[in-house]
């Protein structure tokens, strides 16, 4: 009797656990459009693709900790309103556009949290989106802050939203560029995404004034990404 049960408890365990991956980091199986506080994981649970591995952990890498070039400041870190919907993104994604806010510079975590709550506040409350409508923005301070990330749809360049992603840099670039450590935070997300298997390696990049009618990202930081080798002159 001993055996059987052993046996039986053996051979169930490994049937009920396909989403052992998730909890053995410490997550929770979930439908992803639903909010998660932490982090969305792939591959860890069973069921639809939908189905996610929401984790707080750093044990399998949190998606906003895995770039190791540059500092990407979570959602939750930054405080963050859960989304009223989200869109699956479907990745590797060939297009990439650069932003700016048009609205305040920040140069340290403080005040660039501060300008990410107030920008999904408008996204959300006054533009009616769904959600901060990058997918990340770069302060001065030489970080990232994750706005929907490498997982979810952005809404931040009309008629390209699915095909691409797209980084807003804090502030307004008409009459100068980004610092270093901004522009250098731009081009390691970039590189961080390739890794990851979220942009292909042939990326084409543009300024949102190359797909719609705005001076974004305005005159100086424009000019300087026309130098950077992915460039693009063609129409995507
Ligand atoms: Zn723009």
């Amino acid at each position: 009797m001993l055996i059987v049960l052993i046996c039986t408890i053996t051979l169930f365990v490994p049937a009920l656990g396909s989403d052992a991956p998730c909890h053995n980091i410490g997550g929770t199986c979930q439908d992803d459009h639903l909010h998660c506080s932490g982090s969305y994981h792939t591959g860890l649970c069973s069921g639809g693709t939908h189905r996610r591995c929401c984790s707080h952990s750093s044990a399998a890498g949190t998606d906003s900790g895995m770039c190791s070039h540059v500092k990407v400041y979570s959602r939750a870190s930054w405080g963050a309103r859960a989304p009223k919907h989200v869109t699956t993104m479907h990745t590797p994604a060939s297009l990439f556009f650069v932003h700016h806010t048009e609205g305040n510079f920040c140069h340290d975590f403080a005040s660039c949290a501060t300008q990410m709550r107030g920008i999904q506040n408008y996204h959300m409350d006054s533009r009616g989106w769904s959600d901060i409508g990058y997918s990340f923005l770069v302060g001065e301070d030489g970080a990232v802050y994750e706005g929907r990330g490498w997982h979810h749809v952005g809404a931040h360049t009309q008629g390209y939203n699915s095909r691409g992603f797209a980084a807003s840099v804090m502030g307004s670039f008409m009459h100068r560029k980004p610092n270093d450590a901004a522009l250098n935070a731009i081009k390691n997300l970039i590189q961080c995404g390739i890794d990851h298997g979220y942009i292909t390696s042939g990326y084409s990049l543009y300024g949102h004034r190359d797909v719609g009618s705005t001076d974004c990202p305005g005159d100086a930081l424009y000019s300087e990404i026309r130098t950077w080798p992915h460039y693009s002159t063609h129409h995507p």
